[in-house]
């Protein structure tokens, strides 16, 4: 199945979690996405602290992964931290199936867990999952 933008512009947040009191995606479509591999641009942003605020932001290029095999509803992305390239490459994000992956550090953390947690686990799976609850893809 292969997946092209239908929302250009989206924002909304992810459940807390013990490190982070509040944590929020936007979505940014890169213009003229249909013609470039960059569908567009994710920005998390999380807020730990109570007395001392610490906010983390990090932006995301994201590429989605046109792959007729995949089942209907699974999506492949491909991220790449723009401030802090992994030298790896980018890193693959998989959700919607029964087998969500993420290739960061957190999510290989999840992958050890006998039940990860789906919405506090990796952040990129979380807020990648909205953009798909929502119809970022089509
Ligand atoms: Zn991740």
């Amino acid at each position: 199945m292969t997946a092209t933008v239908a929302i250009e512009e989206a924002r909304g947040t992810l459940p807390e979690t013990r490190t982070y009191s509040r944590r929020e995606w936007s979505w940014l479509a890169a213009p003229g996405s249909h013609l470039v591999t960059r569908e567009g641009t994710l920005t998390i942003m999380q807020t730990s602290g109570r007395r001392v605020i610490r906010t983390q932001v990090s932006h995301y290029a994201v590429q989605v992964e046109g792959d007729e095999y995949l089942p209907a509803g699974v999506y492949s992305f491909l991220l790449e931290n723009e401030l802090e390239p992994d030298h790896f490459g980018p890193f693959r994000c998989i959700v919607g199936g029964a087998v969500e992956l993420c290739g960061c550090e957190a999510g290989g953390f999840d992958k050890r867990r006998a039940e990860p947690a789906r919405w506090t686990g990796c952040k990129h799976r979380a807020a990648l999952m909205c953009l798909v609850a929502i119809g970022v893809f089509a």
